[in-house]
């Protein structure tokens, strides 16, 4: 252990970071006795912690022993995400289960579900969720944006900045775009107020002075992608399972389609009442799932 314990910070975490993203766990298992000290939550430069790599590639058992020796579930990196969050977008169900059952990570589903969201510019106003008037006309309002999943995979706009590097934006639409999908049975969920989407307000029908808006997530799955390519040609899924797509978004916009993919995946895992079996609907614009079968134990 001399070699560990003398040699270089960066260096030892740059290999501890290495050995959680390959899953290397006796490694990883060796390395923490000895890096105790320096902090096993140091992140990298895009602000991951060798929780969140092990999380991202779907190693468990690294991300046992981290979880043991203290490393921290809820931190965030720089696009607002947590390990949970990570292990989720790249479905990864056995560390999804892990953190799941973590008592820390417990302790605070039990409270708020969406203190798992991590950072984003939203203010998550969840008094708003139970006024049906209220998210009702902040679905029709003119500055609303609406983001879209399929198959929980984002829409996204491949576009390249003003240094000419290429990335990824979240593709946004508004009310009069998109309200042909808002139908009764889709799955519509608030995520809150936030800065106006630059791209909103091109009919130029809403209030002057407007800097914010409300933002929700729509499963578009059942829609046809014709349909939606005809509103927005340029607009295309963020590709599956590329390890780089996600760093190609800005940090808001990853933590904004964050908490949209991680609702809409909690939504697809609770379809049916743990209590009796029937299938279940969505309540309280996308923060609750009651049970559809009447005097069922659940919804007393
Ligand atoms: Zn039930």
């Amino acid at each position: 252990m001399d070699s560990i314990s003398t040699a270089p910070r960066d260096q030892l975490l740059t290999e501890l970071h290495r050995c959680a993203s390959q899953g290397e766990t006796a490694h990883v298992s060796r390395m923490v006795q000895g890096m105790r000290k320096l902090g096993l939550d140091s992140r990298n430069e895009q602000g991951w912690t060798a929780l969140m790599l092990a999380a991202r590639n779907g190693h468990v058992d690294v991300a046992k022993i981290l979880l043991q020796n203290g490393c921290d579930p809820f931190l965030p990196n720089k696009s607002g995400q947590n390990s949970l969050d990570i292990a989720e977008f790249w479905d990864h169900t056995e560390v999804i289960n892990l953190l799941r059952n973590d008592p820390q990570i417990k302790e605070v589903a039990n409270k708020d579900l969406v203190n798992f969201f991590g950072l984003n510019p939203l203010d998550r106003q969840s008094h708003q969720r139970t006024n049906k008037q209220w998210i009702k006309d902040a679905m029709q309002a003119p500055t609303t944006t609406y983001i879209l999943y399929r198959d929980l995979n984002p829409y996204i706009i491949p576009s390249e900045d003003s240094n000419g590097t290429f990335q990824y934006n979240l593709a946004a639409y508004s009310f009069k775009e998109i309200s042909f999908a808002l139908k009764e049975e889709a799955s519509i969920i608030f995520l809150g107020v936030g800065p106006l989407h630059p791209s909103m307000n091109k009919d130029g029908d809403m209030q002057e002075n407007s800097s914010e808006g409300a933002w929700f997530a729509v499963d578009v799955t059942s829609i046809p992608s014709e349909d939606l390519q005809k509103i927005k040609p340029e607009a295309e899924m963020l590709p599956k399972r590329n390890r780089m797509a996600l760093m190609l978004l800005s940090p808001v916009d990853a933590g904004i389609i964050s908490q949209g993919r991680s609702m809409l995946a909690w939504h697809d895992r609770y379809k049916f009442c743990p209590t009796c079996g029937a299938s279940t609907t969505m309540a309280e614009a996308g923060y609750k799932r009651v049970c559809t079968k009447e005097g069922c134990r659940s919804l007393k």
